[in-house]
């Protein structure tokens, strides 16, 4: 189990989970970072007394750190930092929790210091997959990954040799919309979206569910994460979201983990790993359990998920592209500035109009997301 946890991403839905994990499992936090958030900061920095909070935000930085001049904790800003949160010395797990591409650096940045990194953050694998990989087996950093579906297809892989490996099933419950067109959705608010019916989640990430662009990082993060081709991974929807993935064996043995959907079991998971600890969420009832149902995606009402996919095939720039986009339109969705399915359309667009660039390395990945973030704004606001 780990010693101390550096949390990026504090504030967030899965930050607060990291927090109450971390405080469960009685693993100090010794640093924590946010955007700007600084009353909620505060109110974490005071009650887990950490050694160092990052603010992304300069000025917010500068008020906070007004606000914790009564106490030892050290407030940095902008991106360094977040590096310096990732790699304190004192932790030796960082929990990437934020939201978007601001998260690559940090992580990199705790990988060459050999931190385990509890990876909650798409963007690394899905924007620098190729390099975020290599420089953890380099120096030997484990990252473990929060998203439940990569969490379980890593929990069904433990002590299975490399060349065991068929296929992995990433489930996906299809989200509120599930079964819906793309006429019948066109009048959808951002209220309607981030309803997930199963999981509680942060707005985005909701919104991803609901347009299935989340699965489709979801696929492309898992291609990194576990050494696969797109042709290794077949999506399943299963509404229920009780199975979190599945792999299929050489020998047509599958391997399901299941369980409550609740992220805090993934989160503890990435802090107890090898180990397993009780854990204060509910246990299946398989008595109480109703159907548990299995169905192939419709690609023709998911086009998020199709395109998501194809990124993946094309490699290179294209699905940091494609994500950069999505970020941005969900965003302005959400602010009411974009229709539902506009979201697509600024993916797609973004994908088809920038010059996607092959083996990219971490500027051209920094460059790309830039690109497609004002490609966006221009054409779309
Ligand atoms: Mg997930």
């Amino acid at each position: 189990m780990i010693k101390a946890v550096s949390i990026l991403g504090s504030t967030g839905s899965i930050g607060r989970q990291s927090i109450a994990a971390a405080k469960h499992l009685g693993v100090p936090v010794v640093a924590l970072t946010a955007n700007k958030k600084i009353d909620s900061v505060e109110q974490q920095a005071r009650e887990l007394k950490p050694k160092f909070v990052a603010i992304f935000d300069e000025n917010a930085a500068n008020d906070l750190k007004i606000r914790l001049a009564d106490t030892d904790i050290r407030v940095g800003s902008g991106m360094q930092g977040l590096i310096e949160a990732a790699t304190l010395s004192e932790a030796d797990c960082v929990v990437t929790a934020v939201s978007g591409s601001v998260g690559l650096r940090p992580t990199l940045a705790a990988i060459s210091e050999k931190k385990r990194i509890a990876l909650a953050n798409k963007e690394t694998l899905v924007c620098a997959g190729e390099i975020v990989m290599p420089a953890a087996k380099a120096v030997g950093a484990e990252i473990v990954p929060v998203d439940s579906e990569h969490s379980a297809i890593f929990q069904c892989l433990m002590g299975r040799q490399p060349g065991e490996l068929k296929k992995i099933l990433l489930t996906g419950s299809g989200g509120p919309f599930r079964g819906k067109s793309r006429a019948e959705l066109e009048n959808v608010t951002p209220e309607q979206a981030v309803k997930h019916p199963n999981w509680s989640m942060g707005a985005k990430i909701s919104v991803d569910s609901a347009t299935m662009m989340n699965k489709g990082l979801e696929f492309i993060e898992a291609m990194h994460l576990f050494g696969v081709t797109p042709d290794d991974i077949r999506v399943v929807v299963h509404p229920q979201s009780i199975v979190h993935s599945m792999v299929e064996l050489v020998d047509g043995t599958v391997i399901a983990q299941l369980g409550v959907p609740d992220m805090g079991l993934p989160i503890q998971l990435a802090m107890t790993y090898p180990e397993r600890k009780a854990s204060p969420f509910a246990h299946l009832d398989f008595y109480a359990m109703k159907d548990m149902t299995f169905e192939a995606p419709d690609y023709e009402k998911t086009p998020c998920l199709k395109l998501a996919m194809d990124c993946a095939r094309r490699g290179g720039t294209a699905p940091c592209i494609m994500s950069a986009a999505n970020e941005v339109a969900v965003a302005m969705f959400l602010n009411h500035r974009l229709g539902y399915n506009r979201i697509y359309d600024c993916a797609l667009q973004a994908v088809e109009s920038i010059e996607i660039v092959n083996k990219p390395d971490l500027e051209a990945v920094l460059a790309a997301d830039e690109q497609a973030r004002v490609f966006v704004r221009e054409h779309f606001s």
